[in-house]
């Protein structure tokens, strides 16, 4: 996300973590949906893969998109109208389902920056090679003409959050691995998130998914969790001595309270705070540092006092403990409870509303704010990169399987239109 306006900007050099900070103020995101509030905007830089460099503008809103399907071909073939506007995040447990087939074996070889690029000449091959898809795309083939850039910034989540169901391991086929403890799995999902060179990972947890769990399960799942966000750091400390590259490093961070009424609000706030210091302990330790903390278990909290109290409790351990250059991510969630952790501090949030509602061509409206049918509206009341360049025709279009690309038009338009500041 690059914003419009920049009045202050400041050059910080941290050495530790490769980040070079540019913090500007701003004023609100133009569109309604995070507005009028203060906030710091950072712009991150890391190196990782030998030198290859890595951005990210902050505040941003991943755009979670599913790599299981057809989707992802319809992503690359659209490149130009996201590459370096749009930063990503998708679960290792879509990409374990394509693991083995051709996709998944070139995602690997590739790494997940040049994968976008072979992906869209394969989409393109593949209706170009077809007479009949190729009448379907007439217009899109002069529009598709260019060169393949790479993808932006890509954030490979543990998947804790699909983990969590007895029926989606068994699909996995890592349920004997959640069997045999913390070191096994943990290993495991690092080892694979790793082999998709993605730009950076969160390490997996056991989220905290409904509030009603009992103390005991929302206890072992705060320990599981932690337990295997230090398993991560020794991970990466191993494949640091032996000058093997590694993703940036994202620490899920969990919490728990004993009910929802606001007295209880403490326990929560105790459980943030002493989650995090344990995981800075063990940085200091090892001599090895996090480049983020993904807050997670947030997705069932609507209770805004609760979303601020955790949130605010996040910052100020982390500047307590001099963590005040980690960038915080709010696992999950955008919108209003996105807005109140922005203002306690956060950085980054994600969100997989744009493309989930796009599926039922449901398309959000800026003026009347609110998401209408796509077939309902005669012309695009928008300028962003989607609606800019493509006719309504595209956004209408009505095929079916590999040929149809309006979800995806659609989905990116969600996004720009909700979340987006500068691409307006
Ligand atoms: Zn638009």
């Amino acid at each position: 996300m690059i914003l419009t306006s920049c009045p202050i900007t400041i050059q910080v050099l941290n050495n530790r973590n490769n980040i070079v900070l540019a913090v500007i103020w701003l004023r609100g995101f133009a569109n309604g949906s995070i507005s009028s509030i203060t906030f710091k905007v950072k712009k991150w830089k890391w190196e990782i893969y030998d030198g290859e460099e890595v951005t990210l503008d902050t505040p941003n809103v991943l755009f979670v998109m599913s790599p299981w399907g057809n989707q992802l071909y319809k992503f690359a073939l659209f490149m130009q109208d996201w590459y370096q506007k749009v930063d990503m995040l998708s679960s290792i447990y879509d990409l374990l389902r394509i693991e083995r087939t051709k996709k998944g074996e070139e995602w690997k070889r590739l790494g997940t920056r040049e994968f976008f690029g072979w992906l869209r000449k394969e989409y393109l091959g593949y209706f170009r090679n077809k007479q009949k898809v190729c009448d379907y795309y007439r217009d899109y083939i002069t529009y598709l003409n260019g060169k393949y850039p790479l993808c932006s910034f890509f954030m490979l989540d543990s998947g804790g959050y699909s983990f969590r169901s007895e029926r989606l391991i068994g699909r996995s086929n890592l349920g004997t691995l959640f069997s045999q403890g913390v070191d096994k799995v943990s290993k495991y999902v690092f080892e694979k998130q790793c082999s998709f060179k993605p730009t950076a990972i969160i390490t997996l947890d056991k989220p905290i998914f409904r509030l009603d769990l009992g103390l005991s399960e929302k206890r072992d799942r705060y320990d599981f969790s932690l337990n295997s966000a230090k398993k991560y750091l020794e991970y990466r400390k191993e494949k640091e001595e032996k000058g093997t590259a590694c993703p940036l490093l994202f620490a899920a961070v969990q919490h728990y309270g004993k009910s929802l009424s606001e007295c209880n609000y403490g326990m929560y706030e105790k459980t943030v705070k002493k989650y995090i210091s344990s995981l800075i302990d063990w940085e200091e330790k090892l001599r090895i540092y996090y480049s983020g903390f993904s807050v997670g278990s947030l997705i069932p909290i609507t209770k805004t006092d609760l979303i601020r109290s955790i949130g605010r409790s996040v910052v100020e351990v982390l500047r307590e403990r001099g963590r005040k250059d980690v960038l915080i991510h709010g696992l999950g969630i955008a919108n209003e409870r996105a807005d109140i952790l922005l203002k306690e501090g956060f950085d980054l949030f994600d969100t997989n509303k744009p493309i989930k509602l796009a599926r039922y061509k449901y398309y959000y409206h800026p003026a009347r704010k609110e998401f209408v049918k796509i077939e309902e509206i005669s012309e695009l009341p928008c300028t962003c990169p989607i609606c800019g360049n493509h006719p309504i025709s595209h956004l209408k279009e009505n095929r079916k399987g590999l040929k149809e690309v309006s979800t995806v038009l659609i989905g990116l338009h969600n996004y720009y239109s909700q979340y987006s500041v500068n691409s307006l």
